[in-house]
């Protein structure tokens, strides 16, 4: 076993973005009487892109993508690709 000084970069958590809410699970787990119930972060609150402030930028879905500054929707690597949270809820995605 050699022991290197590199890190993966891959498995950088910022703690704050979609997908690093998804691989490193980040929430609070809280205990029902039927066991452990994990609640993500992004179901606590909104996950903005710490830049830009817009939750639709793809570097709120994952940090390692750029910044846009836009709130669009249907940017590439953002998981708002189409209308989320329609008032009227009739169709689902
Ligand atoms: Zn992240
Ligand atoms: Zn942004």
């Amino acid at each position: 076993m050699t022991e290197t000084t590199q890190k993966p970069v891959e498995a950088e958590n910022c703690g704050q973005c979609h997908r690093c809410i998804d691989e490193f699970k980040l929430g609070e787990t809280l205990k029902t009487p039927h066991g452990d119930l994990h609640v993500p972060l992004s179901s606590m609150r909104m996950i903005l892109c710490p830049q830009c402030g817009n939750k639709r930028c793809p570097k709120a879905s994952d940090h390692r993508l750029l910044c846009t500054g836009s709130n669009e929707q249907g940017q590439p690597g953002s998981r708002y690709k189409k209308v989320d949270f329609q008032t009227t809820g009739a169709e689902h995605e």
